[in-house]
C-alpha cells in the first residue's frame, strides 16, 4: 500500500530521474511517531504516517506538500493532501482543549479525551475564491502573499456567522472596493495547506472603482482573454476557473461571428 510519510509540511517521494511517486511501503529506516491513518481514495488504499526528522534516504526526496502537486498524478496528490490534513490535525490536537488531558484515538477519524469525554473530528476551514466578470474582462489580482509573480482571483476565509455569498461580496469589497452581483457557485477543491476547502464562485461587476485599501492585494485589474498576465499554476481551482472563462469568451466571439 503506498505510504505517505509526512513531516513538517513535507512528504517523502521516491525519485527516479525526474519522475516522482509515493513509496510502495514505509522505509524500514523511518520511525513513525504515532499518527497513522489508513484511508481509501477512489478505490486505492493509502497509509499516512507522521514522522520526525527529514532523514535522507537513497533514491528518495522530501518535497513540500504543495510542491508535490506538480510532481504526482492527481490521485496520489489528492491522497497526500488528505494524509497531510489528518496528520497535521492529530499533531495539533494532542491535548484536550477542554481539560488539558492527553487525547486518545477513538475511531479512525476521531480523538477522544479519556478524562472529560470530549470528542473531536478533523475540521476544514472554508475559504471562497471568485472570478468577477465585467463585460469581456475578468478581475485578476496579485496578492502580497503569492510567492510567485502571477495574477490570481480574489479569495478569503469565511468568517463565523457568514454565508458563502456574503463572504464573496465582503472579500471583493474589502480587497478591491468593488460591488458585485449575480454570485454563482462554480466548484470546490480541497486545499490542504494546512486544512482548507476552497469554494469557487463567479460574479458580475456591479459598480465602484478598484482600490487596494486593505493592503492584501498589491496589483490587479480587469483583463481580456488576449492580454492576460501570468496565471496561477495548473491544477488549482483558480486556474481551472480562469481557463473555463477563457473558453466562454472564445465561444462568445464564435457565436457573434456566425
Ligand atoms: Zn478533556
Amino acid at each position: 500500500m503506498p505510504a505517505i510519510l509526512l513531516n513538517d509540511g513535507k512528504v517523502l517521494l521516491h525519485r527516479e530521474d525526474e519522475r516522482y511517486s509515493l513509496p510502495e511501503a514505509q522505509p524500514e529506516s523511518i520511525v513513525a511517531e504515532g499518527e497513522k491513518f489508513d484511508f481509501e481514495i477512489e478505490g486505492k488504499d493509502y497509509t499516512a504516517v507522521g514522522v520526525t526528522g527529514c532523514r535522507e534516504i537513497e533514491g528518495m526526496e522530501w518535497i513540500g506538500v504543495r510542491d508535490s502537486w506538480s510532481r504526482l498524478d492527481a490521485g496520489a496528490h489528492c491522497a497526500v493532501g488528505k494524509g497531510s490534513e489528518l496528520v497535521f490535525w492529530a499533531r495539533n490536537n494532542r491535548f484536550c482543549g477542554g481539560c488539558g488531558a492527553e487525547m486518545k484515538r477513538s475511531t479512525e477519524i476521531s480523538l477522544k479525551c479519556p478524562e472529560c469525554g470530549r470528542e473531536i473530528f478533523p475540521s476544514v476551514s472554508p475559504a471562497i475564491i471568485v472570478l468577477v466578470k465585467r463585460d469581456d474582462k475578468a478581475l485578476l489580482v496579485h496578492a502580497r502573499q503569492f510567492t510567485r509573480p502571477f495574477f490570481g482571483l480574489v479569495a478569503g476565509f469565511v468568517e463565523t456567522g457568514e454565508t458563502l455569498e456574503q463572504c464573496v461580496a465582503r472579500e471583493v469589497k474589502e480587497e478591491t472596493s468593488l460591488d458585485i452581483t449575480d454570485i454563482r457557485y462554480e466548484g470546490s477543491q480541497p486545499w490542504p495547506y494546512p486544512m482548507q476547502l476552497m469554494i469557487g464562485f463567479t460574479a458580475r461587476y456591479a459598480g465602484g472603482e478598484i482600490t487596494f485599501a486593505d493592503g492584501e492585494l498589491t496589483e490587479g485589474g480587469f483583463f481580456d482573454k488576449d492580454h492576460l498576465p501570468p496565471l496561477p499554476g495548473n491544477g488549482s481551482i483558480a486556474r481551472r476557473m480562469i481557463e473555463k472563462w477563457i473558453e466562454e469568451m472564445k465561444e462568445n466571439i464564435n457565436a457573434k461571428t456566425k
